[in-house]
């Protein structure tokens, strides 16, 4: 999902990647999905925990103050034995992703769907059990309001939405038909 460059493969981290916080950051669609949990080193001294979920607020936004170090991000380990489904599209075949989703399903059945790229933020919807598809389409309605979709030359709000509502039903649709043969 990255846009590759030399600075890209040799020089960008992980960190930057979030701190930049652009919706299409790759690095904050992957930890969100994988409930990452960000120590920021404050400026004025101590330590602040959050999850990478709430750590980006906006398109180039986030919980950061002038002189704070993000300094680790912290995955746990059941979050990496999860099932898991990701689409992701551009408008351009190497261009910069315009939807990112990403499902995981629990051993119960619980499905959480992160939603990236095409949003402000990243935005995760939680079912305790897996939803059939007009469960699911309703509730992307629901939470992730108009306002929420981003605007660039990458993509128009409403094809964004469009996407995100086809993506999560292939992920809805792969991750079921995983455990329901
Ligand atoms: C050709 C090209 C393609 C790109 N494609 C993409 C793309 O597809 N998606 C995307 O999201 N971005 C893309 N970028 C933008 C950017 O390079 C990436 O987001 C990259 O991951 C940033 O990481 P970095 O480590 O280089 O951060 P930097 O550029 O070094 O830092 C970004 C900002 O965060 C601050 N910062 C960095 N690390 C920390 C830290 N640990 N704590 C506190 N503040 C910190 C810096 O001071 C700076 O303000 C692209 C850039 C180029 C040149």
């Amino acid at each position: 999902a990255f846009l590759a460059s030399f600075k890209i493969w040799k020089t960008a981290t992980v960190g930057g990647n979030l701190c930049m916080s652009l919706p299409a950051g790759p690095m904050i669609s992957l930890t969100t999905a994988l409930d990452g949990l960000c120590t920021i080193w404050k400026a004025s001294g101590g330590e602040q925990k959050l999850p990478v979920a709430e750590f980006v607020t906006g398109n180039h936004r986030n919980r950061l103050t002038p002189g704070d170090l993000l300094r680790q991000i912290d995955i746990p380990t059941a979050a990496l034995k999860r099932r898991t489904a990701f689409r992701q599209i551009s408008l351009a075949p190497v261009g910069r992703s315009a939807a990112l989703l990403i499902g995981s399903l629990e051993a119960d059945d619980a499905l959480t769907l992160t939603v990236t790229a095409a949003t402000v933020r990243p935005i995760q919807l939680l079912f305790r059990k897996a939803p059939d598809a007009s469960t699911l389409r309703a509730a992307l309605m629901q939470q992730i309001t108009d306002d929420l979709y981003h605007a660039d030359i990458h993509g128009a709000p409403i094809w964004r939405k469009h996407m995100t509502l086809r993506l999560a039903e292939e992920i809805r649709a792969e991750l079921m038909g995983a455990t329901r043969p």
